[in-house]
């Protein structure tokens, strides 16, 4: 079993915030493109006969190309591996690329489920983090999005300075209203060398507030119970039956590391095959010169056990399901044991038989407490 993400590493305008690899032009897009299927018959072999189970166009804004270009993708990865019948096939658009004609055309070619970028449904806070769409799109074409997607997920960030507590509940609001079955949830970080972080240091924009961000965390985890979502993973929220199964596999992981396989095609996409982790060039032009050569250019990383067990620690830490130690090596687990105590004490972690969960309270320090667990 295994995911395929290709990477799409265009977008209309550069958002504020943002530190993911993209760019604004499309100069190069047609020569991207081509390296992108390229890339996928290159990595044919990357997993072996593993059924690809999930795939997921990511970016960067995989809505912003034409539909050929998606349409190629998805036959290319249909003809050169084993895809599962009832394969998750996801693709994030923004709500300014939202059309009829699109989702008729996503619709046809096999997207079944859409990951739409909202962010926010008020014009200020769209305006503030310098997004390409505005509050009516965002309300217009999520309705749209409705008449031809059951599996939607949309995007909402809280903890930006124009976003009171009151329009942080209209935004919740709005989503659950709407039907809208998973959200991703995410507290607004300010990256280095983002615009937002040279605004900030200029002192053109106010930064953020944690405090603020702590508790429209919790606003949020409240809201979301009440309305019959499940909170499966820190910032991730669904209705039974809608989890991420493309990011779910990212985060099931075993205590020796064992965890799906996932292959990322495309400029600045990781890869993992079991044992090592990869991570293409973050860089378009040195991307498709490179695939051009017929050479993937990328790292490799060879994960040690102790790299293994850290990353298990983070990463189920933060699911529902918790850290398991009933398969963990007797040491480990009497000294996991040990170091979980004080949190215990302060109610941030619990005991749910042999996982150790994160209460609510936990979750506002979860990465600070999964660092604290680590073995050095
Ligand atoms: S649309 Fe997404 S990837 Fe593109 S700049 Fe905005 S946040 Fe970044």
């Amino acid at each position: 079993m295994a995911g395929i993400y290709i990477h799409i590493p265009f977008c209309r305008q550069a958002c504020h915030y943002c530190n993911f690899h993209f760019t604004t032009s499309l100069r190069h897009k047609n020569e991207l493109v081509a390296a992108l299927l390229r890339e996928t018959e290159m990595r044919q072999e990357y997993f072996g006969k593993a059924t690809v189970e999930t795939i997921y166009f990511g970016g960067g804004t995989p809505s912003l190309l034409p539909i050929e270009d998606i349409s190629l993708q998805v036959e290319k990865i249909r003809a050169l591996y084993e895809v599962a019948e009832n394969a998750e096939i996801t693709l994030e658009a923004n709500p300014d690329d939202i059309t009829k004609e699109k989702l008729e055309d996503w619709k046809r070619i096999g997207i079944n489920r859409l990951s739409i970028g909202v962010q926010s449904f008020f014009e200020e806070d769209l305006r503030w983090m310098n997004r390409a769409h505005n509050a009516q799109q965002a309300r217009d074409n999520l309705q749209l999005a409705k008449q031809y997607f059951d599996n939607i997920t949309i995007d909402l960030i809280y903890g930006t300075p124009l976003l009171t507590n009151e329009k942080w509940k209209q935004n919740v609001e709005t989503a659950i209203s709407s039907g809208i079955p998973h959200l991703s949830c995410y507290a607004l970080t300010v990256e280095p060398k983002t615009p937002l972080q040279k605004m900030i240091t200029r002192g053109d924009k106010e930064d953020v507030n944690p405090d603020k961000q702590s508790n429209q965390f919790i606003l949020l985890m409240q809201w979301l119970e009440e309305a019959g979502y499940e909170h499966y993973e820190i910032s991730n929220f669904s209705k039974p039956g809608f989890r991420s199964r493309h990011n779910s596999s990212y985060w099931s992981i075993g205590p020796g590391g064992q965890r799906k396989k996932y292959l990322g095609i495309g400029p600045s996409a990781h890869s993992f095959d079991g044992s090592s982790r990869q991570w293409n060039v973050a860089n378009n032009q040195q991307y498709i010169a490179a695939i051009t050569k017929g050479v993937i250019p990328c790292e490799i990383e060879i994960l040690s056990p102790l790299q293994k067990l850290n990353e298990y620690i983070m990463t189920s830490l933060r699911t529902s399901e918790g850290l398991y130690l009933g398969g963990i090596d007797k040491e480990i687990k009497s000294r996991l044991i040990e170091m979980s105590g004080k949190y215990i004490k302060q109610n941030l972690v619990k005991w749910e038989d042999d996982f150790l969960v994160l209460t609510k309270e936990g979750k506002l320090l979860a990465d600070g407490i999964a660092a604290d667990l680590f073995f050095t």
